[in-house]
Formats: C-alpha cells, sequence, structure tokens
C-alpha cells in the first residue's frame, strides 16, 4: 500500500495547490477510502476564498465524497466496498447529541474543514460516518444519495418529513447553491 497520496490543500486566499502528502493513519474504528468523486459546495468555495470561519491554511478540503474502502480496519467494512460519507462530527455530549439528534449538535464540526478532507486520494473516516452505497446506484449522481438517504429516513421512527418532501427539499437545495454566494454553512 502506498504510503503518500496527492491532495488539494488550502494554502491562503485564492490559492489551492496539489501536494504528495502522506496517507493518512487509520485509527481503531475507523476506515481508509480511496476517493472517487467529491462535491464542491458553497462551504468549499468560501474556504477558497477565506471567508469560512474556522478553515485554517493548510487544511485538506472536500466533505461530501464517495469512493471504495481501501483498508477497513476494525470497522468490519472490506476492502472495496462502495461508501458514502457523512462528513458531520458531532460531539456526542450535547442535549441534541443525547437525544439523538446529532446533525443539530451544538458543537458540529466537518471534515474538510475541521479534519482532512476528501479532496485528496484517500482519506480516513470512523466507521460511524460511512454508508455502504447499494449496487447499481450512480456514484456520480448526489441526488441519488439523497434518494438513499430520503428511504433510510422515512424508515427512522422520528422523521417526519416525506421521502418526496425530503427530496425535494435537497434537490432546491442543490439547485439553489448554484444561484447565491458561497456562506459558511455546511
Ligand atoms: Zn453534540
Ligand atoms: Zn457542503
Amino acid at each position: 500500500m502506498t504510503t503518500s497520496m496527492q491532495a488539494a490543500v488550502w494554502q491562503r486566499p485564492d490559492a489551492i495547490t496539489v501536494e504528495q502528502i502522506p496517507v493518512p493513519e487509520v485509527p481503531v474504528g475507523w476506515a481508509l477510502v480511496e476517493v472517487e468523486y467529491t462535491g464542491i459546495c458553497g462551504t468549499d468555495l468560501s474556504i477558497l476564498h477565506s471567508t469560512h470561519p474556522r478553515a485554517q491554511a493548510g487544511i485538506v478540503p472536500g466533505h461530501e465524497s464517495v469512493g471504495v474502502v481501501a483498508d477497513g480496519g476494525t470497522t468490519g467494512l472490506a476492502v472495496g466496498d462502495r461508501v458514502v460519507a457523512e462528513p458531520l462530527i458531532s460531539c456526542g455530549h450535547c442535549l441534541a447529541c443525547r437525544s439523538g439528534s446529532t446533525h443539530v449538535c451544538r458543537n458540529l464540526k466537518l471534515y474538510g474543514i475541521d479534519a482532512p478532507g476528501s479532496l485528496a486520494d484517500y482519506v480516513a473516516l470512523p466507521a460511524s460516518a460511512l454508508h455502504v452505497v447499494p449496487a447499481g446506484n450512480d456514484r456520480r449522481r448526489p441526488s441519488r444519495s439523497a434518494d438513499h438517504v430520503a428511504e433510510w429516513a422515512s424508515r427512522t421512527p422520528k422523521c417526519r418529513v416525506s421521502v418526496g418532501e425530503f427530496k425535494s427539499r435537497v434537490r432546491s437545495g442543490l439547485a439553489n447553491q448554484r444561484l447565491t454566494r458561497p456562506d459558511a454553512s455546511g
């Protein structure tokens, strides 16, 4: 297994360079993912333009990605499993996290901002952030991922949003991202 990889590194306002850097370490409970596709959203543009409130120079951006497992470590994921990454880093301790709403954690962070992201050959992520992509899914279409998230969410007891409404919200959000200025949202 190679020990170095190419990665996009944000250096300073409006300057990202491609660097050769070490392949990330894989802590216990994490997996190493060989990145196939990474989306670029308004948050990434705000990092590039240095208007994001938390991004620090030297970070590898990228938080919307799909890839295949290169090293499953102790996660139970198999080499070659195609996974989509849930980029949220939740604290696990705040009221939102303790009530199961980790996506609105008061201390919410993201891979690609607060930890190395996926604009790289490889990204290391905890098993909790990885979801196996069903066979046959077109990995290049984020709306397809939204479809699967919607199907999954609709089966959880606390979800009050219908599958159709969720897809519609996601797609309008994706459409809006092309029309609005980048901001600091995720
Ligand atoms: Zn929390
Ligand atoms: Zn984003």
